[in-house]
């Protein structure tokens, strides 16, 4: 098997070299696995993970200090800005959230949903958690896909 490799040109990180994390409860709601998390070395500020979200679990609530731009790679699930509508989102799909706008994402009542999440930070910062998105929030009906 092929193994991660680093020197002072690239570095290459196997998939199998990557641990499944779960998701904190205090920043999800239901059974979410991350992996794949990689913060590039500096001057380049920007990070990755591969975001696994089940059947019903979503994000809480939060912003991103310089915005977030997420593909979805399998599956269907929701995104939402706060007062905005909330849209399905499916495999291959691009979705740009604006600097400070509160927003969830996560799978749907029905569909497991993964997606990658490339974030740059800001002072140190990808990400501020707040609260859980209610399961009222959560339901309410997607605009038509
Ligand atoms: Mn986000």
């Amino acid at each position: 098997m092929s193994e991660s490799f680093s020197n002072q040109d690239m570095k290459l990180i196997r998939a199998s070299d990557f641990e499944a994390l779960n998701g904190p409860v205090s920043t999800f709601t239901g059974r979410v696995h991350l992996t794949g998390l990689f913060t590039a070395p500096a001057p380049s500020k920007t990070g990755v993970g591969i975001v696994n979200f089940d059947v019903g679990a979503r994000s809480h609530w939060h912003t991103h200090p310089v915005g977030q731009i997420l593909v979805v790679t399998r599956g269907v699930g929701w995104h939402q800005c706060e007062g905005g509508p909330k849209h399905e989102i499916r495999e291959g799909d691009i979705i740009w959230c604006h600097c400070g706008r509160r927003h969830w994402h996560g799978a749907t009542d029905k569909t497991s949903m993964q997606h990658i999440a490339i974030t740059e930070s800001e002072n140190g910062s990808v990400v501020e958690w707040m609260e859980a998105v209610t399961d009222e929030q959560y339901l309410q009906t997607p605009v038509s896909p």
